[in-house]
């Protein structure tokens, strides 16, 4: 199986829609257009060559990235991704979510992203290795626990991070570990940080239902992926009661009314690697799964699945979005239209990164929290969270929709230290 790479979806071009709306929040949040020259493009984006020596014993030489957003908060903080479809405008895109997710939640760091431009399916397990420690060797000098700390984002995992912590702890010649986070416990790790999207999204799905009164327990879910995040989420959302009527990844969706058997799917895409072939549901492709009629829908995949050929067919009534950057603008404002609530991917999928935040403290300190004490810890920011924006969205920007207002309460936020950095001479406001 390889990773499928849809033309149609690169049409949208998510660089250009994210700069929309980031001027548009600055603009309805009266902010200085200064703002936004700060945020316009990455203080720094490197293209670098990766090569790897394959297994055949030939030499294949990938391209990567690391896009540095914006480093106002403190060290550059963001996911690495292994993905054939990455494009310098995404990467810089998802670099300034970071920003903005960071922001949101109130983790002091900047945003960053990187990416190998590279099909993961077709790389043996030392191929894998060889590219995440030739990344490393052509990135390692603008990396660092206080310079930019990467994480696991697509089809890249705590083995990928342990692999960077290495490399990089060899060419600084001593052990540092803080330079990445997601890494596994042995190195560094913390506990909750694999389950760490998936669980921040229950949180926040949980508010929004609270928001919008519908009973969450009762609730009838459907998760468009189930890789990391998805499965994460699906579990915790099956374990407090809600029924689970749909799951999908790339090798197709299952339709259970009666809602599926989640810790049993868990097993099956354990052992086989992907949700076909498990023996109870009814197949459905992923397009069906965006219209069925559910209360709560989490695309949990890649970005522009719900887009403007799609949105009208939406039942849900609320979407969260544990994806980056899953629903076009296009389909934003036909979702909004049909007053569906779409919690936007800046706060829903901000759990990751809120615990790497604990990762890093704790490496830092050299001391590690337990289990109850991370999950408490991330439960309170992510309720804070989600109630910040929901207020801040009701007060200010109730005509428009959620993202906005997410957008405008992370813009505020970075504007006021940009302000106290010295980087806004003619103050925050217009
Ligand atoms: N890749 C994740 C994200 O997009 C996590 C980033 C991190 O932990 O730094 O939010």
């Amino acid at each position: 199986m390889t990773v499928e790479v849809d033309k149609e979806k690169k049409k949208d071009n998510i660089l250009e829609s994210t700069l929309r709306m980031i001027r548009h929040a600055i603009d309805l949040a009266n902010l200085s257009p200064d703002v936004y020259e700060h945020l316009k493009t990455p203080m720094r984006f490197v293209e670098v060559a990766i090569p790897v020596e394959m297994e055949d014993g030939t030499t294949k030489v990938f391209t990567g990235y690391r896009s540095q957003h914006n480093n106002v908060f403190g060290p550059y903080k963001g996911g690495l991704r292994y993905h054939p479809d990455v494009t310098s405008d995404s990467l810089k895109a998802l670099s300034m979510w970071m920003t903005l997710k960071c922001s949101l939640v109130g983790v002091p760091f900047g945003g960053g992203k990187g990416a190998v431009v590279c099909d993961p399916m077709k790389l043996t397990i030392k191929e894998r290795e060889r590219i995440t420690r030739s990344y490393v060797r052509a990135l390692g000098s603008i990396l660092g626990p206080e310079v930019d700390i990467p994480a696991p984002d697509i089809f890249t995992d705590a083995q990928v991070m342990a692999w960077i912590a290495d490399e990089y702890s060899s060419n600084m010649r001593e052990p540092s570990f803080g330079v990445v986070t997601g890494k596994p416990l042995a190195v560094g790790g913390c506990v909750g940080r694999n389950e760490a999207t998936g669980r921040g999204c229950f949180f926040v799905a949980r508010e929004a239902a609270k928001a919008y009164e519908i009973p969450f327990e009762h609730s009838r879910i459907a998760i468009q992926g189930f890789g990391n995040v998805g499965s994460n989420a699906a579990r915790l959302f099956a374990e407090e009661g809600c029924t689970i009527i749909a799951v999908s990844d790339i090798s197709g969706g299952l339709y259970k009314e009666e809602g599926l058997d989640i810790p049993r799917l868990i097993d099956h895409v354990n052992k086989t690697g992907f949700i076909k072939g498990f023996p109870d549901g009814e197949v459905i492709t992923n397009e069906d799964l965006l219209a069925l009629n559910c209360d709560i829908l989490i695309p949990a995949a890649l970005e522009n699945q719900i887009n403007g050929s799609n949105a009208d067919d939406v039942k849900a009534k609320i979407i969260v979005e544990a994806a980056n950057g899953p629903t076009t603008p296009e389909a934003d404002q036909i979702l909004k239209e049909k007053n569906i609530l779409v919690v936007p991917d800046i706060l829903a999928n901000s759990g990751g990164v809120t615990v790497s935040y604990f990762e890093w403290v704790q490496n830092n300190y050299g001391f590690s929290w337990d289990l109850a004490t991370v999950n408490k810890h991330l439960q309170d920011k992510m309720v804070e969270a989600f109630r910040n924006v929901y207020h801040y969205y009701c007060e200010n920007c109730i005509d428009s929709d959620m993202r906005t207002g997410a957008y405008m309460y992370s813009i505020m936020r970075l504007a006021e230290a940009m302000q106290y950095r010295g980087w806004l001479r003619n103050g925050i406001y217009a």
